[in-house]
């Protein structure tokens, strides 16, 4: 099946579903956050489960995060809110680990390692992207930073962490809102993809 003739916009369709790696958190996230049109393409395209196994499975093998990321930067407009601000205001579910007055801390959907935290600022004010940030964001960014060691220490990686930021469509980045992966509880290798 076309990619084209499930979803009216392929690239839509590559960035919802190449954020995930299992069908339960795919279709929790249309259930509960897609927004409607996906929702009830999904729900004409696929009222059974098998169905919907099999439509995933094709679109998830033509949806590699590179893929995925290039789709996000061509289709998202990147002043508008993103699923993080949802998180930030309680209107969708996230295992929060920390937080303060000026960030918040949860766990990744699609967590890449034994722990991975997404650290973001709580409010964007511009941070769409580490690369769009000037001299007004060193508080923030300072304030990040520092918190990466404060939630390392409370999650116990006594032995190490890497902290990544991916930067546009060359670092992958899906979620335009700056944000800080903490990776840890197993050897980490390098270099990275
Ligand atoms: P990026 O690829 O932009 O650097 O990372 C975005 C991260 O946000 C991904 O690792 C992805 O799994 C995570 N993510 C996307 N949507 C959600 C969500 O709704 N909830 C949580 N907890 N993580 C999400």
């Amino acid at each position: 099946m076309a990619l084209a003739s499930m979803f009216p916009r392929p690239a839509t369709a590559l960035e919802v579903v190449s954020r995930f790696h299992n069908m339960n958190a795919i279709s929790s996230f249309i259930v509960n956050v897609a927004p409607t049109r996906v929702r009830s393409w999904h729900k004409k395209l696929c009222p059974s489960q098998v169905c919907s196994s099999r439509f995933f499975s094709v679109v998830k093998a033509k949806a590699d995060e590179e893929t995925a990321a290039k789709a996000a930067a061509r289709t998202t407009d990147k002043s508008s809110p993103t699923i993080f601000d949802k998180i930030v205001k309680k209107e969708i579910p996230a295992t929060i680990v920390y937080e303060d007055e000026k960030v918040l801390a949860f766990r990744d959907i699609n967590p890449q390692a034994p722990v991975h935290v997404v650290l973001i600022p709580k409010d964007r004010d511009g941070l769409t992207q580490l690369s769009k940030s000037d001299p007004r964001h060193k508080d923030i960014l300072g304030h990040l930073l520092y918190s990466v060691k404060v939630i390392a220490d409370q999650e116990g990686l006594t032995d190490g962490y890497r902290v990544v930021i991916n930067d546009g469509p060359n670092g992958c980045q899906s979620v335009y809102h700056l944000h800080l992966h903490i990776l840890g509880g197993r050897q980490l290798k390098w270099p990275p993809g």
